[in-house]
């Protein structure tokens, strides 16, 4: 038998191994049957050569746990070692001024097991004591090695009668875990899904009298040809979906769209990514994406590599260029990975344009499920959006579907305004904005449904990009105003008229929300009151409700304007009755009004140019007195207004019409509405 120390340059590996590797311990698994792979892959290509000439038997790895023992061995049947090679491969271990980098990813065994190329010392995380026992190729005498997690090791030669390697490991008290049949499948179903050589845990079972009995076949854990590792030509949808099952096991939703990758310049790259029904919860849908490195499991949470966006495809992405053991800011910041990152955006893109320009009837269909993902794309990445402007759908209140460039053809004509920009309509509730889009329906217009919820931030965004059109919601002015055209109608009413009309209105709207009076003249035959949002005030409150920066218009509460058509004839009339009602009031008090106002006036006049020292005491005071009276009347005109539409039950039913139309009629004063209107027409 053969003693020696392990070569480390630098220092002590194992207690460095032990202390900082605190997380991942698990990863001791996969490193051990990548080597297993390993061994065996460069067999297979040795046979294949003709450099190795026997039969290559059973390739079979096989993981067997043996509690009684407290051992866990990994066998393969690969070149395995001759003494030789283990003093060199094992033996040896580079490992130097090593403090910095150790102190800065303590947290990260992965970085640290790259670095150093530690693959196999992994196994001392987990063990008190590890064995090889290993027979190369070459037929040269089986050799065992044995360490006990110090630098001291032991070789000597053995009896193994196949060639392979079996790695023995006697896990440490803390490590017992790994054991069990439940946790040794979790990390084979995490790491080794898909490895390349066959890898047996256990045995099939059957069902025998009420139980299920293990029977002497292997049971296979792993996929060996996955399906992105076949050609694109030799499978179907079905075999895709299937793939999709494969991966997540637990999604019921078949995907929308693949995408097949296969680069293999200016790197290599296979994959299939798959577009999966997006829903409006972005945020569950993220991160599951995984990567590989020629079939081994490396990670599964593609953040900081892929843009931001495409964290929302799901898939596998598997390239040799990935380093397998590395730390998340190294891999961000490898130039194989950034390129790999933009290829893929750039692939994304165009599959869609791809399947839009060929399976149009097909894109529309799953639009809705897309679009949510487009607009992430589109509001997060440049390219991407030039791109995505071919194939962004606007879709109308008909279901009909239509490109930007299409849409601008559709509405220019009608749609332009005097200011010539292309006034594009839209409506965030179809159900709820309803009279508006009839509205705006009858005067020819197409309006667009904009529901979804990235819509707001798109809207905003797209303005930006696109010179002359403007995005208006349906109910964001009264129909024509939201196109203004040439000068609208001649109003009925006088300055005065509207101005106690307002007072006669504004007493009687709803106090939760603040409402603006606004007198418009439009067609005698427009309804008489409309309730309209102002446009830019309510796109910040949308947006501050997605948490965006215009968290100050989030605490403003909801404004709306009440519109009336001064030339409808309900209008007119109740300007009628209120001068018949309490004209003659109004016209004492205004008198006054303007008595006092042409004081206020002169005394104006008087004072021009002075300074405010030059002006006498009692001028001041004269000023005060008199602003004083006129506010005085005008609360008292605004009392006498608002008595008479106390008393006037059109004046509300006028207001619940406009709000009834918005949506905004609701519990108690839906209730009333429906008793008034009752009273209406029996009068
Ligand atoms: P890496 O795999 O990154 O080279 P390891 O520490 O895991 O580093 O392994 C060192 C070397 O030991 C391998 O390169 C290989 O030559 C040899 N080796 C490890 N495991 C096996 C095995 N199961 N069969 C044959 N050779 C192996």
């Amino acid at each position: 038998m053969q003693k020696g120390k392990i070569n480390v340059t630098g220092e002590d590996i194992f207690p460095i191994i032990k202390k900082f590797l605190y997380s991942d311990h698990e990863i001791f698994l996969r490193e051990l049957i990548s080597n297993a792979v390993d061994a065996t892959q460069k067999l297979k290509i040795l046979s294949s050569k003709g450099d190795y000439k026997e039969e290559l038997g059973d390739l079979t790895i096989r993981i067997n746990a043996d509690k009684d023992a407290g051992t866990l061995t990994i066998s393969d049947a690969g070149i395995g070692m001759s003494a030789d090679e283990v003093k060199k491969y094992i033996n040896q271990i580079a490992f130097s001024g090593a403090e910095d980098f150790l102190e800065k990813y303590k947290d990260d065994a992965n970085a640290i097991i790259g670095h150093f190329g530690l693959g196999f010392y992994s196994s001392f995380m987990v063990s008190d004591k590890v064995e090889i026992i290993t027979k190369s190729y070459k037929d040269k005498p089986a050799v065992k090695w044995e360490c006990d997690g110090s630098p001291d090791f032991t070789l000597e030669e053995t009896d193994k009668p196949i060639r392979g390697t079996d790695v023995i490991l006697h896990l440490d008290e803390d490590s017992k875990e790994f054991l069990e049949d439940n946790k040794i499948n979790e990390l084979l179903n995490k790491y080794c899904k898909f490895l390349p050589v066959e890898i047996a845990f256990g045995k099939e079972q059957e069902w025998k009298e009420d139980k299920y009995i293990d029977t002497d076949k292997d049971k296979i854990i792993n996929n060996t040809t996955p399906a992105w590792t076949k050609k694109p030509s030799d499978l179907k949808d079905e075999d895709y979906n299937n793939f999709y099952k494969e991966l997540y096991p637990a999604t019921y939703d078949d995907p929308l769209f693949n995408i097949h990758l296969n680069v293999d310049y200016p790197f290599n790259l296979t994959g299939i990514l798959y577009f999966p029904k997006f829903t409006n919860n972005i945020e569950v849908q993220k991160n599951k994406i995984q990567l590989y490195q020629r079939q081994v499991f490396v990670t599964d949470s593609v953040e900081g590599i892929v843009p931001e966006f495409l964290t929302l495809l799901h898939g596998v992405l598997d390239s040799p260029d990935i380093p397998l053991n590395v730390s998340r800011s190294f891999l961000q910041s490898d130039r194989n990975v950034k390129k790999i990152a933009s290829h893929i955006t750039k692939k994304v893109a165009d599959r869609l344009k791809d399947i839009f320009t060929k399976e149009r009837e097909e894109f529309e269909k799953k639009w809705n499920d897309l679009k949510v993902f487009i607009e992430y794309g589109m509001l997060s990445d440049e390219k991407f959006h030039e791109k995505a402007m071919n194939f962004f759908l606007l879709k109308n209140t008909e279901n009909k579907f239509f490109t930007f460039e299409e849409y601008e053809k559709l509405v220019k004509a009608n749609q332009t305004d005097k200011d010539n920009n292309t006034v594009y309509l839209y409506t965030t509730d179809p159900e709820g904005q309803y009279s508006f889009i009839e509205e705006a329906k009858q005067k020819g217009y197409d309006v667009i449904v904009m529901d979804g919820q990235l819509d707001a931030h798109f809207i905003n965004n797209i303005e930006t990009k696109l010179q002359g059109k403007k995005f208006l919601r349906v109910d964001a002015d009264i129909i024509d105003k939201l196109i203004a055209k040439e000068d609208g109608f001649e109003s009925k009413l006088s300055s005065d008229d509207e101005s106690n009309l307002t007072s006669v209105f504004q007493s009687q709207l709803p106090k939760n929300s603040t409402f603006f009076v606004s007198f418009e003249a439009m067609d005698e035959n427009t309804n008489p009151t409309v309730i309209t949002q102002n446009e830019f005030m309510r796109r910040m409150k949308d947006m501050s409700k997605l948490g965006g920066e215009a968290g100050y218009y989030g605490n403003l509460p909801d404004s709306y304007n009440l519109v009336i058509n001064s030339n409808h004839k309900l209008i007119t009339d109740l300007k009628d009755k209120m001068y018949k009602a309490v004209g003659s009031k109004i016209e004492k008090i205004q008198k006054e009004t303007d008595k006092t106002e042409s004081d206020i006036n002169a005394l104006k006049k008087l004072q021009e140019g002075k300074k405010e020292e030059e002006i006498p005491q009692e001028e001041k005071d004269k000023k005060e007195e008199l602003d004083k009276q006129s506010k005085e009347l005008n609360d008292k005109k605004r009392e006498i207004l608002s008595g008479f539409s106390e008393k006037n039950k059109l004046v509300k039913q006028l207001i619940d019409l406009g709000l009834l139309a918005n949506n905004m009629l609701k519990g108690e004063s839906l209730s009333k509405f429906v008793k008034r209107s009752i009273e209406l027409i029996e009068d």
